[in-house]
């Protein structure tokens, strides 16, 4: 039977509704609406559609996004010193640097320079550390995307075998370490990994994060598998495609992420989640203020 799909959109609409009603409460309540700073450096179109979507979705939670709309000659310093002033802005509770940067900006240090409460997107390795430590806060909004569509179709997640296909620090990385969280028993898998297909095939669930089209073949899936496809990539043609072969996957696999539509979505609810989050965690003092 074919499998169903992991509707990302659908649950992405949800969260951003019931964030919208949290918010208003706030609002209501004498608390200001939470505040997001979004850094975008240069003119990669991408860039600039990801970050009018986040800047919609936004507005539907009423959160308030400010942009910084910087020319691609930036210097390092200068986003430095900006998100230094965000950090000390009381005003502001989020702030998300859009990547990629221009080559001249070291990526580290600028997601190293935001407070890590102030760190929405969950990058900052103090973020990461805590999840890795199950004491997780501002968590990666990718992965945290992931285990809510997860948890739409899966009670309880403990003793599952997850195999985690892509290692990076802003994906791989972390989701690994929410499904440990989880209860799963984990394996990432990565560029030197030998025999993927057989480690795809043992696994209750398969979360693919490489950046490659149909890298992960449908003949690979375990029967009754979810899988979980992250990957984003535009085609000659222009159509999104994503790093699994869908239609094979989907005659084994009894859940399937579509892209566009799964993942994606989720993302930027989690993104507003953990804006929220951040204005609540600064309400209630509990700040994180390490080297800000
Ligand atoms: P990335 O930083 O380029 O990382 C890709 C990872 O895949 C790396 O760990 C890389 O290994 C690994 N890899 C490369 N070739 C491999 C292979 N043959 N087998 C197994 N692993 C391999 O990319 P990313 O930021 O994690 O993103 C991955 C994909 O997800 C991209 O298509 C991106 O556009 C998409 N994405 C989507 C969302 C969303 O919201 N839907 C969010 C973020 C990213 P090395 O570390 O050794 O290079």
């Amino acid at each position: 039977m074919p499998a169903q799909s992991l509707d990302g959109k659908g649950l992405s609409e949800r969260i951003i509704a019931d964030l919208a009603v949290r918010v208003s409460a706030r609002v209501t309540a004498g608390m200001t609406a939470p505040a997001l700073a979004v850094i975008l450096v240069g003119s990669d179109p991408a860039s600039g559609i990801y970050v009018r979507n986040k800047r919609n979705a936004c507005l539907k939670a009423g959160i308030h996004s400010i942009l910084y709309d910087l020319p691609v000659t930036t210097t390092q310093a200068e986003v430095l010193a900006l998100i230094g002033e965000l950090n000390h802005n009381t005003g502001v509770h989020g702030i998300l640097v859009q990547m990629p940067l221009p080559p001249q900006i070291d990526p580290t240090a600028v997601i190293e320079r935001i407070c890590p409460g102030k760190d929405v997107d969950g990058f900052h390795p103090y973020n990461i550390g805590r999840l890795a430590v199950r004491m997780p806060t501002l968590r990666s909004c990718t992965p945290y995307g992931v285990m809510r569509l997860l948890a739409m179709v899966h009670d309880d997640l403990k003793g599952m075998s997850a195999v985690v296909v892509g290692s990076s620090n802003h994906v791989g990385r972390p989701m690994g370490l929410e499904l440990l969280l989880a209860g799963c028993t984990v394996t990432t898998c990565h560029r030197f990994t030998h025999n993927l297909d057989a480690f795809v095939a043992q696994a209750d669930i398969v979360v693919v994060a490489v950046g490659k089209p149909e890298l992960v073949k449908g003949a690979w899936i375990k029967p009754g598998a979810t899988v979980v496809d992250v990957g984003i990539n535009r085609m000659a043609d222009g159509s999104l495609r994503g790093d699994v072969e869908f239609a094979a996957a989907g005659e084994r696999a009894a859940w399937i992420t579509p892209v566009p539509g799964g993942v994606g979505p989720m993302t930027v609810a989690m993104l507003l989640e953990n804006t929220l989050l951040a204005a609540q965690l600064a309400d209630a003092a509990i700040r994180v203020d390490l080297d800000c």
